[in-house]
């Protein structure tokens, strides 16, 4: 059952009318269901639990203290993709024990703190960083525990900006370079080398590439197995993709079907990094219309949510659904409309020639389906103040991240004394 739904003509999250919410906090502001954050973990646990595979929430999709916390409680370890985020897994109580950090382009310094937090695994990418880590981790004494984050040359078929796993991508260490990477991280003092990572993109919902990446994976554990290196563990990247519209999420006993009939033989521990699946329908978007300006061509809805606040639509073309906060009547007209933030870009518009009922100034609207890659890709842009955050909780909500105010953001500059 979804937590956001119209009771009494009135859209709720869980038990709390939006309604509510924007009249204490005011809007734009991103809303949070707990109760769908906990389902969708335990949606994963469900599925994959009894295949003994670990979950790294990653924290890129949402790294809210108060998101983690939840998934924490639940469970949780945690996947970041840097020093700073790893600070926020640990502030909201991730062990180190259950930190995972990927990445591309980890500093050296990132190296070190991670290496002092002492952190469950590293993700390397590629032989240079390898060699980073092991001098970092050998001039501390230590050992870096390792993945090799390979690049399995797979076309995930999702927006080419997060597609990640074709030879073409920044991503991981070529497949056919990696049993020479490995074997080098094998013999170095530093390097703890475990096992191997895959992570193709992210949003997929057709099962195939999953499917074409897992056996290359496969494959390449058993060659390294007959050069006589150990493969421990195997880290299967993110979750899978969710329905902003009308697509259809590979199902997860699918997907566990597939980890049980290609990975498990392998017997190793198996590990998944699943982020928009657990946030992405578990938080909403609420905005108030400003104006209503009827066009030549076109009528456009100006809200006061902007792409500084969900920059989806504009960086992947992405589609969010609309809901009134008010539930339209059954036989409501619905028109077109292009519904459009106040910033001054031709980009900053949430959806286009977008069917909807009559709207006016006052009204709230709801962006479905913001709870991953909003809040956290959120800017001031036109020095406008990000959107608050709020965590909903039954019958209970809490402000999670307040809206800042302008002293503080302006207040981040300096002036040099000799502009003074
Ligand atoms: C972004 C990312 C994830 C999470 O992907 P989702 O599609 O949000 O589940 C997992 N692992 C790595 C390495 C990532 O970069």
């Amino acid at each position: 059952m979804s937590h956001f739904r119209y009771v009494d003509g009135e859209l709720h999250v869980e038990a709390v009318p939006v309604r509510r919410i924007a009249a204490e906090i005011g809007t734009p502001f991103y809303c949070y269901s707990s109760a769908t954050l906990i389902d969708n973990y335990q949606a994963y646990a469900k599925a994959l639990g009894a295949l003994g595979v670990d979950v790294f929430y990653s924290l890129k999709a949402n790294s809210n203290q108060a998101v983690i916390r939840t998934l924490a409680k639940a469970g949780a370890g945690a996947d970041v993709v840097s020093v700073g985020e790893m600070h926020r897994a640990l502030k909201a109580g991730v062990p180190a024990g259950r930190i995972v950090f990927a990445g591309v382009g980890k500093t050296r310094a990132e190296m070190r703190a991670a290496l002092e937090a002492g952190i469950y695994q590293f993700n390397v990418e590629s032989a240079g960083e390898l060699e980073a880590l092991n001098e970092v981790a050998s001039a501390l004494g230590r050992k870096a525990p390792v993945t090799l984050r390979i690049n399995p040359d797979v076309d995930a078929k999702t927006h080419a900006k997060i597609s990640t796993g074709k030879s073409e991508n920044k991503f991981g260490i070529d497949i056919d370079q990696a049993a020479q990477v490995y074997s080098a991280a094998s013999r170095m003092p530093g390097i703890e080398i475990l096992g191997l990572a895959v992570h193709i993109g992210s949003q997929l919902t057709d099962i195939a590439p999953y499917r074409a990446a897992f056996a290359k994976i496969a494959e390449l554990t058993s060659t390294l197995r007959k050069g006589g290196m150990k493969v421990e563990r195997i880290d299967l990247g993110g979750g899978v993709g969710i329905a902003y519209r009308d697509e259809t999420p590979i199902p997860l006993e699918d997907y566990a079907r597939l980890v049980r009939e290609v990975i498990q033989p392998l017997a190793t521990r198996i590990e998944i990094e699943p982020g928009r699946s657990i946030v992405g329908n578990a938080g909403i978007l609420v905005s108030e219309v400003v104006s209503v300006k009827e066009g030549v061509s076109r009528t456009f809805v100006i809200v006061d949510a902007a792409m500084n606040d969900l920059i989806r639509p504009t960086l992947y073309d992405a589609y969010h659904a609309i809901l009134t906060v008010k539930e339209p009547a059954k036989n409501a007209p619905v028109e077109p409309a292009d519904v459009v933030g106040p910033i001054c870009e031709t980009g900053d518009r949430f959806a286009e020639q977008r069917p909807l009922p009559p709207l006016a100034p006052g009204d709230l609207l709801a962006f479905m389906t913001a709870g991953a890659y909003g809040a956290v890709m959120s800017s001031t842009y036109n020095t406008r103040l990000p959107a608050a955050e709020v965590l909903v909780r039954g019958d209970r909500f809490d402000v999670v991240r307040p809206r800042p105010n302008y002293d503080h953001i302006i207040g981040l500059d300096r002036v040099p004394d000799w502009l003074s």
